[in-house]
């Protein structure tokens, strides 16, 4: 259910020069925004295709999928380097998170342990790595447990006392932003709270004098326009224009 999140915003399209002068946003669309400066580099490799990365990060991370196991010390995991834990930002809410995985309560932990179950220590160990080995017997610790997930946070029966935040209600706002102002954003992802004498100024700063050329157009934002966003900004000024009015492939890497 959560694979379905789609945010709009109203851009303002001078359809003379088919160039986007701004986007009206709201909090949500911000908050996405901004996320996306606390995605780690891997991450962001991973989801693009470190083909069609700019520059040398695609590399790097070609190269640590080609490493050799052996030469990877014991207890290290490429997968740490490559698929990193993505640590919530100020700016994460469950819109603002579209390009992340499934949040962690739809993806089951994985745990094991040795198979000697008939050695009580034995029991003490668990491991997230079906690499390690038992401390205790010295044989791989390949056995699945099963996950229980927490109760959840606002259940009947769980057992949690405390709640971050206090109320269920949402008196806590979520995400980086406020919400009950209005952004613009412009083509370079410069972005201001709104205001109509601010707007003018923009479009005087813009040297826009063809009203008459001017469009409203509402798009949507989803996963694809999301990575689409995420690409364009490593390479252009122009990112709302290059996402949402440009027809051609999008441009190579200079
Ligand atoms: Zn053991």
């Amino acid at each position: 259910m959560a694979t379905t999140t789609t945010l709009s915003m109203k851009l303002l399209i001078d359809t003379k020069k088919n160039r986007v002068l701004f986007a009206e946003a709201d909090k949500d669309v911000v908050d996405f925004l901004f996320s996306l400066l606390a995605l780690p580099v891997a991450t962001i490799v991973g989801k693009l295709g470190k083909e069609s990365m700019c520059g040398s990060f695609g590399n790097l991370y070609a190269s640590v999928e080609n490493l050799d196991y052996k030469l990877v010390l014991p207890g290290a995991e490429k997968k740490a380097l490559l698929q990193p834990t993505i640590v919530p930002s100020a700016a994460t809410t469950s819109t603002s998170s579209l390009l992340l995985p499934a949040p962690s309560s739809e993806r089951p932990k994985s745990f094991f342990k040795c198979s000697r179950y008939y050695n009580s220590i034995c029991y003490e160990y668990v491991t997230d790595s079906s690499r390690a080995s038992c401390p205790n017997c010295g044989t791989k610790m390949t056995r699945a447990l099963r996950y229980v997930p927490p109760p959840a946070a606002d259940g009947t029966g769980g057992g949690q006392s405390v709640q971050m935040g206090s109320s269920t209600g949402g008196a806590t706002a979520k995400g980086f932003v406020q919400g009950v102002v209005t952004y613009t954003v412009r083509d370079n992802l410069m972005v201001t709270s709104m205001s109509t004498i601010s707007s003018i100024s923009l479009l005087n700063t813009l040297a826009v004098t063809d009203f008459a050329a001017l469009q409203e157009k509402t798009v949507q934002l989803g996963h694809t326009e999301g990575l689409r966003i995420l690409k364009a900004s490593l390479q252009s000024n122009t990112v709302l224009t290059d996402v949402f009015l440009s027809k051609k492939r999008p441009r190579r890497c200079a």
